[in-house]
């Protein structure tokens, strides 16, 4: 199954080449396990009344490399990374409103 980003703006996928060739992204499932640190991640997202799944995964993209630790060439997000980077919400209402302006031409 690919792996979709959760952030609504971003664009990156599993299973794809990456646009940027030299960036390597990844995805990581959401910390269900532990409340505190999830509830971080999700009001970070602006998302405060949503639950993610363990379906549901967020790409590299919004991890400080701070998150990371690097172990024999593999990066693994540290167990107390939080996810700081996200696009801003005017950038959400202006994809948004060009969603809504395709939709119209559509149907
Ligand atoms: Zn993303």
């Amino acid at each position: 199954m690919p792996r979709y980003c959760a952030v609504r703006v971003c664009r990156n996928r599993g299973g794809t080449a990456s646009r940027q060739d030299n960036k390597r992204i990844s995805f990581y499932p959401f910390p269900l396990q532990d409340k505190s640190r999830l509830q971080k991640w999700v009001s970070n997202m602006k998302r405060e009344q949503w639950t993610p799944s363990r379906h549901q995964y967020l790409c590299s993209e919004h991890f400080t490399a701070d998150c990371f630790d690097i172990r024999w060439g593999i990066r693994y997000l540290k167990n107390t990374a939080i996810p700081t980077i996200f696009p801003s919400s005017e950038d959400v209402c202006i994809l948004q409103h060009l969603v809504n302006i395709k939709l119209r031409i559509q149907f």
